[in-house]
C-alpha cells in the first residue's frame, strides 16, 4: 500500500469503538483510560473511545475532558442529566462509529486485557461476543440465587435464550449496533435486546475485578426494578395468566353453586357461614387487585412508550477524530 492510499484508508471510520458509560466515576476514568489505551494500541487496529457522561455530579466531565485533550481519539457524549446505564449505553452506541463496538464499565471491573480476545472472536466471524465472568466476585449467596431464579423465569416466560452471564461487557458488530439503534423502546433491557437480535454469538471468559474507587450504583431496590422491567419488556404472560385464573375461579364457583343448590333442595335453607363469605370476598378482592396492579404495570409502560420522548438528551457532543490523529499515521493498522 502506498502512503497516499494509506492516508486515505486512515481517514475512514475506526475499526473498533469502545463505549464506556460513566456516572460519578471521576476517580476511575483516568486510571481506566490509562489501562485501556496501551491495550488498544497493541491491537493494531484503528480505534476510538466513546465516554458517555451520564449526568455525573462530580468531576467526571473535567477528568474526561483532560483525557480528550491528550488523546483526540476520545469522544465524550455529555448527557443533560442522569438517564441510567442502559440509556447512557444507548447514547454511546448511537455515537460510536466503529465496525465493532465494545461496551464496558468505567470502574475497571471489566479488565481491558479482555478486549483483544473479544476482537479476535469478532475477526473470526462472530457478530456478538459476550465477556462472561468466571465467578461472580463479591456477591453473596442470596444475590446469586435470586439472579439465577430471575434468568430461569425470564427464559421460561419470554422464550428468549438470554444467557445467565454476560451482557454488559460485550462486543457487537456494526450490523447489530445499527439494529439496536433502530429500537425505539424506552424501557431498554439491553441484555434482553442483545439476545433478541440473534446473530452468530459466542463468549470469552474474564475474571471480574473488584471496584476500588467510587460506589456501585446498584441497590437492591434498583435490582428489583431492573428485573421487573426486564420481564415486562419481554413477556405479556403476566397479563394473560389472569384469564386462566378467572376461568378456574368461575369454574369452581359454578360447581359450588350447584352443590349448594342441591343441598338447599334436599335439606332446606340453612344459615350460611360468616367465615366462608368473608374468605370468598377477601380472596377474590385480593386476586382482582393483583390482576389490576399487573395490568397497571403494563398500561404505565405503554404510556411511557407512547409519549415517544427521546431516550436521552445530549448536552454537548465532543466528537473523536478517530482515525486522523498523528498516531494513526505513524503506525498503520
Ligand atoms: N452507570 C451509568 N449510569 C448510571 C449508573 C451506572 O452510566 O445511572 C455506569 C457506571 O459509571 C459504570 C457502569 O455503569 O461505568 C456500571 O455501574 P456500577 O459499577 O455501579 O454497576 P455494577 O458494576 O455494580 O453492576
Ligand atoms: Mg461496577
Amino acid at each position: 500500500m502506498d502512503s497516499a492510499a494509506q492516508r486515505e484508508n486512515m481517514t475512514a471510520e475506526p475499526v473498533l469503538s469502545v463505549v464506556v458509560p460513566a456516572y460519578n466515576e471521576g476517580s476511575n476514568v483516568q486510571v481506566f483510560f490509562e489501562a485501556l489505551a496501551p491495550v488498544l494500541a497493541a491491537t493494531g487496529v484503528s480505534w476510538e473511545v466513546v465516554f458517555v457522561n451520564d449526568g455525573s455530579s462530580d468531576d467526571t466531565q473535567t477528568c474526561l475532558q483532560e483525557i480528550r485533550d491528550r488523546e483526540p481519539r476520545v469522544a465524550i457524549v455529555e448527557l443533560s442529566r442522569n438517564f441510567g446505564k442502559d440509556c447512557a449505553l444507548s447514547a454511546g452506541l448511537a455515537h460510536a462509529r466503529g465496525q465493532a463496538v465494545v461496551t464496558m464499565d468505567a470502574d475497571l471491573q471489566h479488565p481491558p486485557e479482555t478486549v483483544p480476545q473479544l476482537l479476535a472472536q469478532w475477526q473470526a466471524g462472530h457478530e456478538v461476543v459476550f465477556a462472561v465472568r468466571d465467578v461472580r466476585a463479591g456477591q453473596g449467596a442470596g444475590y446469586r440465587f435470586s439472579a439465577r431464579a430471575f434468568y430461569f423465569l425470564f427464559r421460561k416466560l419470554s422464550s428468549i435464550p438470554m444467557s445467565v452471564e454476560g451482557g454488559d461487557f460485550a462486543l457487537l458488530d456494526r450490523r447489530v449496533v445499527d439494529i439496536l439503534n433502530l429500537m425505539p423502546e424506552r424501557h431498554r433491557f439491553l441484555k434482553g435486546l442483545y439476545a433478541w437480535v440473534g446473530f452468530r454469538r459466542t463468549s470469552v471468559t474474564y475474571h471480574q475485578g473488584v471496584r476500588t474507587r467510587g460506589a456501585s450504583k446498584w441497590g437492591t431496590l434498583r435490582l428489583v426494578r431492573f428485573a421487573l422491567d426486564g420481564l415486562a419488556a419481554f413477556t405479556t404472560l403476566p397479563l394473560r395468566v389472569w384469564s386462566l385464573v378467572g376461568a378456574l375461579v368461575s369454574g369452581f364457583s359454578f360447581l359450588y353453586i350447584v352443590l349448594r343448590l342441591i343441598r338447599v333442595l334436599l335439606h332446606g335453607i340453612d344459615v350460611p357461614g360468616y367465615e366462608s363469605m368473608i374468605v370468598a370476598v377477601l380472596f377474590l378482592g385480593g386476586i382482582q387487585l393483583l390482576s389490576l396492579g399487573i395490568l397497571g404495570e403494563y398500561v404505565g409502560r405503554v404510556f411511557e412508550e407512547v409519549k415517544g420522548r427521546p431516550l436521552y438528551v445530549v448536552r454537548k457532543l465532543h466528537g473523536s477524530e478517530a482515525a486522523t490523529s498523528p498516531q494513526d499515521k505513524a503506525d498503520p493498522p
